[in-house]
C-alpha cells in the first residue's frame, strides 16, 4: 500500500476530530434533548396546561426540527471544518515543499539557492540552520576552486620547464651538459617542495594538523635556530643577531610549530636580505609573548604587504629572481600561528627591509 504524504495525514488527521467531534455531539444530544423535551412538556401539564391533544405534535415537530437542525450543523460544519483543514495543511505544507526543492537544487550543485524564512518559528529555523550550512558549502567550494586553479598556475611553470628541456635533449636541439641536468632537478626539486607545501598548507587549512600545545621556554630552540642559520650565511652576506631579555617567559605552544614558523621567517629574511643583518628577538606584553624576525633586505612594497600570507603569492620581484619559493609557507606559517591561539604580522619598507612577528599565548 503506497504510503500516505504528510498533507493527506494532516488533513485526514483533522478529519477524524472533526467526527469524532461531531458524533459526540449528535450521540448526547440524541440521548438528552428529546427526554428533556418531554420532561418539559410534563412539567407544562403540571401547571396546568391542558397538552393532551397536543403532545404528539409537539413531539414529532421536536424530533424533526432536532434532525434538520442537526442534519444542516453537520453538513455545514462539516464542509466548513473540512475546508480549512484543507487550507491549514496547505500552508503547513507550501514551506516544506519549498524546502524539498531548494534542498534537492543543492545537492545537484547550485549552492547559491537559499530558503526563504517562514512565518512558522520552527521552520524559520531550520530555514536559518539550512541557508548557514548552504553559504558554508559554498565557501569551501570556492576556496576549492580557487585551490585548483591556482595549483594548476603554479605547476605549469615547472612542468613547462622541464617538459621544454626534456624535448630539447630528445631531439638533439639542445647538448646534454651538468647544467642542464642540474637546471632540470632544480625544477623537480621546486615541484616536490610544491607538493610538500601543498600537504601541508591542505591539512593546516582544514584543521588536520595536530598541534600538542604545553608550557614551552623557547630560548633554547631560538638559539639552536640562530646557529643552525648561521652555518648557512656567506662570507659576505649579513649577519645573524639573536636578541633576548634576560627573562623569557614560557609560553603555551607546540615546539615543532613553533620551529617550522621561524624556519619558514629565517629562511625567507635569508633569502630576501643580501646584505646588512637579521635580528631575532623577543619580549612579552601583557599576557603574550611576542618573537619577531627583522632583516634589512629587499623589503615589501606597501601595495604587497597584504597579499604576503596568501597561498601561492609572490612578489614580482622575487618570482623574476626565480628564489626557489613556492609562496605558501607564510600562509602555513599563519594557519600554525593561529592554531596556537597566536597572530602573526608583517611590517616592510621597501628598500628598507622586513619585519615579521608573531605572539604565542603565555603559559
Ligand atoms: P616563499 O616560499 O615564496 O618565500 P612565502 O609565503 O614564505 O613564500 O613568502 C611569500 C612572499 O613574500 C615571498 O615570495 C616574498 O615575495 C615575500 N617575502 C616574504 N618574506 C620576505 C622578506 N623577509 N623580505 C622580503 N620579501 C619577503
Amino acid at each position: 500500500m503506497a504510503k500516505l504524504g504528510l498533507r493527506s495525514r494532516l488533513f485526514l488527521s483533522h478529519l477524524v476530530v472533526m467526527m469524532v467531534g461531531l458524533s459526540t455531539l449528535l450521540i448526547v444530544n440524541k440521548l438528552f434533548s428529546p427526554r428533556l423535551f418531554v420532561l418539559h412538556l410534563e412539567r407544562l401539564e403540571g401547571s396546568g396546561f391542558n397538552l393532551l391533544l397536543v403532545r404528539q405534535r409537539l413531539v414529532e415537530g421536536f424530533d424533526y426540527a432536532w434532525s434538520r437542525g442537526a442534519f444542516w450543523s453537520v453538513a455545514v460544519g462539516g464542509t466548513a471544518a473540512g475546508g480549512l483543514s484543507y487550507l491549514v495543511s496547505r500552508r503547513i505544507m507550501q514551506p516544506l515543499v519549498q524546502i524539498e526543492n531548494v534542498t534537492q537544487k543543492v545537492a545537484a550543485g547550485h549552492l547559491e539557492e537559499r530558503l526563504p524564512s517562514s512565518e512558522i518559528p520552527e521552520l524559520n529555523r531550520l530555514a536559518l540552520s539550512f541557508n548557514h550550512m548552504a553559504a558554508n558549502l559554498e565557501g569551501v567550494e570556492q576556496r576549492r576552486q580557487e585551490l585548483v586553479s591556482d595549483l594548476t598556475h603554479e605547476l605549469r611553470t615547472p612542468l613547462t620547464v622541464v617538459e621544454g628541456y626534456l624535448e630539447g635533449l630528445a631531439d638533439g636541439t639542445i647538448a646534454p651538459s651538468t647544467d642542464i641536468y642540474q637546471r632540470l632537478a632544480r625544477e623537480t626539486a621546486r615541484l616536490r617542495q610544491l607538493v610538500n607545501d601543498l600537504q601541508e598548507l591542505s591539512q593546516a587549512e582544514a584543521g588536520y594538523l595536530p598541534i600538542h600545545t604545553q608550557a614551552l621556554d623557547l630560548r633554547p630552540l631560538l638559539k639552536s635556530l640562530v646557529e643552525r642559520f648561521s652555518d648557512q650565511l656567506v662570507e659576505d652576506g649579513p649577519v645573524l643577531k639573536l636578541d633576548l631579555p634576560a627573562d623569557l617567559p614560557p609560553v603555551l605552544a607546540d615546539l615543532q610549530r613553533v620551529e617550522q614558523v621561524l624556519i619558514n621567517l629565517l629562511g625567507n629574511a635569508l633569502r630576501y636580505t643580501p646584505e646588512g643583518s637579521i635580528t631575532v628577538s623577543a619580549w612579552s606584553k601583557s599576557d603574550k609573548l611576542w618573537i619577531a624576525v627583522q632583516d634589512t633586505g629587499y623589503g615589501i612594497a606597501p601595495e604587497d604587504l597584504p597579499h604576503v600570507f596568501e597561498r601561492f603569492w609572490r612578489s614580482d620581484r622575487s618570482r623574476d629572481r626565480h628564489s626557489g619559493g613556492t609562496g605558501i609557507g607564510l600562509s602555513i606559517s599563519r594557519r600554525l600561528i593561529e592554531l596556537q591561539g597566536g597572530t602573526i604580522h608583517a611590517e616592510s619598507e621597501l628598500g628598507k627591509g622586513s619585519t615579521f612577528r608573531f605572539s604565542l599565548p603565555l603559559a
